[in-house]
């Protein structure tokens, strides 16, 4: 049984990631951090990642009046899960279909696969139309497998894919020495290519934040929305929610929660249905092995069961970041341990694993021979808001008219959140769900939650 945890907001003290460390000037980083809120908004945002501040823009994008668009964050800009994860936009090519087919049956859960697919091309659009310099690059990704168990269950999940008319055209697959020298990890049993890319989210949503506030947009950080109550006044009949936070109350037409794994803050019918969990990633700086000509070129997942598994990332620096899910085996914590809201700490012992890893592609035999300033650089964690049948919810929130939601991403939500946030918009815009081309097992419903609550997803990301 998954614990439970209580909502919470936030918290203050959260590690700062790598992404965060290099953009401090962000000049909107701690926008209107000690002014009182507006009184009122026609559409309030809650949250500053991806899906917040996207949402934001297509809004803008498709005809509101940005100054009409109040995003409000709870602590700096894009301080959440996406200014704190692995830069990867890796989308499941396969791996992933059993699980999802089991909750959602088999076309909800092709339908799936093929959104992320369709995000990481939409991304690279976005990212080339506007030149956003965001250190977006788009490369070859490997699922490499390092035991028997997970070769098998790879072929058994493309097959499954395959048969339920998933198109696995773009996906190469290498085994033996083949697959060793492509991925460059000498332990590969077998391994299947597909495209991804590498990039800096934190540059790349706050290109975005800023853009929106460009054009009239506005944002208020460091300031948590507590409590919501229904708006009651007959002199304004459009507006519908009193948001309340600590430096004032808004009242607003349209609220969207963009909030991740806090959502059940102020929707608590989400308590069971949403769960936090911590994530931590390294980041390292590598030795003359994996270093000029010779750097990392492509990014991986280094499986060695379905549960435990490095993600790599290789950076256009050269720089190389390594998250994992830290299993009770692999960690100083048990998994209970990692439920929690609390990203300020971090794990040694998780730390020491990523390097392993790291030392293993450089073919380093310990951090002994590595030079000052190489090897390990950083580490940080976030919180990934894990959703009970592996789905994002995106849609109207059934009994609270004027309410909307994107969020609950399972740590994908860079493979997803740039057809969900658009998808949303439109659905605000009073579009139908078929215009959104979302998979329908994303939408939100209160059966969907009732359905889900007790029979969890097991997650390997
Ligand atoms: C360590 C880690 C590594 C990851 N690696 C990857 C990866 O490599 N690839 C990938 O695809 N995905 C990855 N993910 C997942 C991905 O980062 C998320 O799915 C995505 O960023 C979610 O975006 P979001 O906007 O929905 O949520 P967030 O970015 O978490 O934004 C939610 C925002 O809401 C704010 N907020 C919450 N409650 C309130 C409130 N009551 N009032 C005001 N503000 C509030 C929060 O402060 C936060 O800024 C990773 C996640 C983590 C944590």
């Amino acid at each position: 049984m998954t614990k439970t945890m209580q909502p919470s907001l936030p918290q203050p003290s959260s590690t700062l990631s790598l992404w965060h460390r290099t953009t401090r000037s962000f000049p909107h980083l701690h926008a209107n951090r000690l002014a009182p809120v507006p009184a009122s908004t026609k559409y309030l945002i809650i949250g500053s990642g991806i899906s917040g501040v996207l949402t934001a823009w297509k809004l803008v994008e498709s005809g509101v009046n940005a100054e009409d668009v109040l995003i409000i964050e709870a602590r700096e800009a894009v301080s959440g899960a996406s200014g704190r994860n692995a830069g990867h936009i890796r989308p499941d090519s396969f791996r992933g279909f059993p699980g999802y087919a089991k909750f959602h049956g088999p076309e909800q859960a092709r339908k799936i696969l093929e959104n992320e697919r369709v995000v990481l091309e939409n991304v690279r659009k976005f990212v080339k139309e506007h030149k956003i310099d965001c250190d977006f690059n788009y490369m070859r990704t490997f699922e490499v497998a390092l035991t028997d168990e997970v070769v098998d269950s790879l072929s058994k999940s493309m097959a499954a894919f395959k048969a339920a008319g998933g198109d696995v055209s773009h996906v190469k697959y290498y085994e033996g020495e083949a697959a060793k020298k492509e991925t460059r990890v000498p332990e590969a049993l077998c391994a299947y290519e597909s495209p991804a890319a590498s990039n800096h989210p934190g540059k790349l949503v706050q290109w975005i934040l800023n853009d929106f506030i460009v054009k009239g947009g506005k944002l208020w950080t460091h300031c948590p929305v507590t409590k919501m109550d229904r708006f009651r006044s007959d002199n304004s009949p459009s507006l519908r929610w009193e948001v309340h936070t600590p430096r004032g109350v808004i009242a607003t037409e349209t609220v969207v929660h963009c909030t991740n794994a806090y959502a059940a803050y102020l929707l608590p019918e989400l308590g069971k249905f949403i769960t936090p969990r911590r994530s931590q990633v390294n980041s390292f700086v590598p030795p003359l092995s994996l270093s000029g000509e010779d750097s990392l070129k492509h990014t991986m997942a280094l499986r060695y069961r379905a549960d435990h598994f490095f993600s790599v990332n290789a950076l256009n620096n050269g720089m190389v970041v390594l998250g994992g899910t830290g299993t009770r085996s692999s960690s100083d914590m048990t998994s209970e341990d990692l439920i929690t809201f609390d990203d300020s700490k971090y794990s040694d012992r998780l730390a020491h694993n990523s390097t392993k890893e790291f030392l293993g592609l450089c073919h380093e035999p310990d951090s002994a021979s590595l030079r000052h300033g190489e090897g390990l650089d950083h580490a940080w964690t976030g919180i990934i808001g894990m959703t009970a049948d592996g789905a994002p919810l995106v849609g109207p929130i059934e009994g609270l008219d004027g309410q909307w939601i994107c969020a609950g991403f399972n740590g994908h939500g860079m493979a997803g959140i740039f057809t969900c946030a658009p998808g949303l918009a439109k659905l605000i815009s009073d579009l139908s769900w078929q215009d959104t081309g979302l998979p329908e097992c994303f939408q939100f419903s209160t059966e969907r939650i009732r359905r889900s609550t007790n029979q969890r997803v097991k997650s390997t990301l």
